[in-house]
């Protein structure tokens, strides 16, 4: 048997109003220095702001998440914050807001601590020194940042992880309350990119016993928040578990299709998800059916043809993003995953989008 070493996250806070508790779980964090929150946009007007016991010398950073976040966007924000601060690293990072805003707050927790660019960590296990702490609230579920030991960030020709023990929370605050407000599209976008991780999980040959059954509990709640209309406790707890389970296992051909419409043409990871698993019947076919259930119920039409315009820069750019992810392509198709899924079968694969 192969043995596995994995670090968790050793700290979770979850029921509703725990978000009331934040200020002991600050008080655990704070030493001399002083906390940067970094918040999404979207809660500048939600009342969430207020409920953050924050401090004169803290500092609140309001993320704009219309794109999602870029290697120097990080760069920036690191350069930003140690500028204001006179060099001084915080005590803390707090990432407030969804797979976005929390991917954003590793990151950075990351390259306070590191030098140079962010491009220089993206892959695996590449992270020289010790990060600052970090904890995450979410906002919004499914993506299981929260969980995962990697920061999802796009740079110039990729879009890639920074994966790492580095990159994972020292505590995690889920109050089920904070995602009450998410509109319908938003959560089902989100929500499906834990079903996809569970499915891919599951369906790939890197799974272990640990990943397996946080897997499929996350798949069961994801089917019962979306079938059978779970709350919102069932949907945190998806997320966080389906998150864990990629740490045992790995993604496969969604993901590795997503990637590219991301990258070339904008989409939010959880659309793109959405439009890619939509097209992967033959790679799936004991999900998929099931998914397009989920969507009318969840009444959500896809947008349609959305790769007709590209030219063939955009389509090779695409269909090298997804080349790239070999690891996830080795677990769902194995060692001759190439054979399966040829430059060729990638770019028709696309063009049906
Ligand atoms: P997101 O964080 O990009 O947010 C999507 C939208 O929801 C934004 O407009 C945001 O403002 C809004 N939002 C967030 N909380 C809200 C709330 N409470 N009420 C109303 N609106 C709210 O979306 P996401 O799907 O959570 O995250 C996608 C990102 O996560 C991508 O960059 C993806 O690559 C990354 N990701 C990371 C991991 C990981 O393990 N690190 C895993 C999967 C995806
Ligand atoms: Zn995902």
């Amino acid at each position: 048997m192969d043995i596995k070493i994995f670090k968790q996250v050793p700290r979770i806070v979850f029921g509703r109003g725990a978000i009331d508790g934040l200020a002991h779980v600050l008080d655990d964090f704070r030493k001399n220095s002083y906390i940067v929150f970094i918040v999404d946009h979207v809660h500048k007007t939600t009342g969430l702001l207020e409920l953050l016991k924050i401090e004169k010398n803290d500092e609140i950073i309001l993320a704009d998440t219309s794109d999602e976040p870029k290697t120097t966007q990080i760069d920036a924000l690191r350069d930003e914050i140690l500028v204001s601060k006179s060099g001084q690293i915080p005590d803390l990072v707090v990432g407030i807001g969804g797979g976005s805003a929390m991917d954003i707050a590793k990151a950075v927790s990351v390259m306070l601590t590191n030098e140079g660019s962010s491009t220089r960590y993206q892959g695996w296990d590449l992270v020289k020194n010790k990060a600052v702490p970090k904890i995450a609230i979410p906002t919004l579920s499914g993506t299981g940042a929260e969980a995962s030991r990697t920061s999802v960030l796009t740079g110039k020709d990729k879009k890639f992880g920074i994966n790492s023990d580095q990159s994972m929370f020292d505590l995690v605050l889920m109050d089920p309350d904070l995602i009450e407000n998410v509109p319908n599209e938003q959560r089902f976008y989100t929500g499906m990119d834990c079903y996809i991780h569970c499915v891919e999980s599951i369906e790939g040959s890197f799974i272990n016993a640990f990943g397996l059954v946080q897997a499929k509990g996350a798949l069961d709640l994801c089917e019962k928040v979306f079938i059978e209309g779970g709350d919102n406790e069932d949907m945190m707890v998806a997320s966080y578990l389906g998150g864990a389970s990629v740490a045992n296992s790995e993604v496969g051909v969604v993901h590795a299709m997503s990637y590219g419409l991301s990258l070339i043409l904008g989409f939010h990871h959880g659309i793109a998800n959405c439009i890619a698993f939509n097209q992967l019947e033959e790679f799936y076919p004991d999900y998929v059916p099931l998914f397009r259930k989920m969507m009318e119920i969840s009444s959500i039409t896809l947008p349609e043809s959305v790769t007709n315009n590209l030219n063939e820069r955009q389509l090779s750019a695409m269909v090298a993003m997804t080349r790239r992810m070999e690891r996830p392509l080795t677990s769902a198709l194995g060692n001759e995953w190439q054979d399966i899924l040829s430059e060729e079968k990638i770019r028709e694969l696309y063009l049906k989008m």
